[in-house]
C-alpha cells in the first residue's frame, strides 16, 4: 500500500498516512481537524528509479542463458 504525505493548509502539520486503494478521501489534521492536502513525496520517485535497474546475472560465466 502506498504511503502519502499530507500537509495541513491551516497549521502546516505534516503527516505520512498509509492510504488504502480506492480511498480518495483526505484525512483530517490531527491537530486542528482541517482536511489535509496530499503532497508528492520523494518516496514514489525512489521506487520508480529502483525498478529501472535491470536484473543482474550473478555467477553465470556466459551471461544469462539459463534454460
Ligand atoms: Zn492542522
Amino acid at each position: 500500500m502506498p504511503i502519502f504525505e499530507y500537509k495541513c493548509p491551516s497549521c502546516g502539520k505534516m503527516q505520512e498516512i498509509l492510504v488504502k486503494s480506492g480511498s480518495g478521501k483526505a484525512p483530517d489534521c490531527p491537530d486542528c481537524g482541517k482536511a489535509m492536502d496530499k503532497q508528492f513525496s520523494s518516496f514514489a520517485a525512489v521506487v520508480k528509479q529502483a525498478s529501472n535497474i535491470p536484473p543482474q546475472c550473478h555467477g553465470c560465466p556466459k551471461g544469462c542463458h539459463h534454460g
